[in-house]
């Protein structure tokens, strides 16, 4: 479609955590159906970029964009802050995460893990919450523990649990944190697996990942971060078969 804004742009953001400064000026964008990965050592700001993006983070300086619709801001420098709460949700509904640790809730079923932000944040109609948490289960494989607890699933399942419940919401885009960092190597594939789906679906994605191979699989670019900038990016075969900066080089050998 022409001239369809990108479903996330950042431009020239910084951020620090008091005196320490963690980003540093980043610029991206993610076009609808784009899956971006980013890579970078532990420590590059990876993380705290996608807290930024959805707004679960502050940031100091440059601008932040949901489909066009930059943040409004009150105050500056370590004063800023969002200026509308409801801007606030709407962007954050918008961007679902899903994190290493899959957080789910321990005390609720994986059905009701994925029915409780449409119910209670968007206020959908239960039956038709539940009949979509139910095709979401199926589509990534564990339509069949909707009645377990999340302590009786194995780690794979467990995030692909996570990932229902993130779909659930019918987010513009996915932000994914090491989804498959804290899984076994046999449990990591079936989440690989997913996340190749959704990106073959067309889904907008932003994956941060130590997996170069799911970020060579899934992204249309991959970005390079280290210390807090870009010291890299381009499309998988380019950043992954000729890296140019000999920091990405470094990095590249240590992680094979
Ligand atoms: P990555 O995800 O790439 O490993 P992070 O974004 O988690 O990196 O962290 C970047 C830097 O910011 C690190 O130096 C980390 O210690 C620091 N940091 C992250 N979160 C906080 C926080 N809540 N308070 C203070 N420092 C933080
Ligand atoms: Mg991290």
């Amino acid at each position: 479609m022409p001239d369809q804004p990108p479903v996330i742009e950042v431009r020239d953001l910084h951020k620090a955590y008091d005196s320490l400064e963690v980003l540093k000026g980043v610029s991206l964008s993610a076009a609808r159906g784009e899956t971006l990965a980013l890579i970078g050592s532990s420590g590059s700001g990876k993380s705290t970029l996608l807290r930024c993006l959805n707004l679960l983070e502050d940031s100091q300086q440059g601008e932040i964009l949901f489909k066009g619709e930059p943040v409004r801001w009150r105050g500056t420098g370590l004063d800023r802050h969002p200026a509308d709460p409801g801007q606030v949700i709407r962007i954050r509904t918008n961007l679902s995460m899903v994190f290493q640790q899959f957080n789910l809730w321990a005390h609720m079923t994986i059905l009701q893990n994925v029915m409780e932000a449409p119910l209670t944040v968007l206020r959908r109609d239960r039956a038709e919450v539940e009949a979509a948490a139910r095709r979401y289960l199926d589509k990534v494989g564990i339509g069949d523990k909707a009645d377990a607890w999340p302590a009786q699933l194995s780690g794979g399942q467990q995030q692909r649990a996570a990932i229902a419940r993130a779909l659930a919401m019918e987010p513009e885009a996915l932000l994914f944190d090491e989804p498959t960092s804290a899984l076994d190597p046999e449990l990591e594939q079936e989440v690989v697996r997913v996340i190749k789906d959704l990106a073959a679906e067309g889904r907008t994605m932003l994956i941060v990942t130590h997996d170069m191979k799911l970020a060579a699989d899934v992204a249309s670019q991959v970005i390079f971060l280290h210390q807090g900038l870009i010291e890299e990016e381009g499309p998988p075969e380019a950043l992954f078969g000729a890296p140019k900066s000999e920091r990405l080089q470094g990095f590249l050998s240590s992680t094979r």
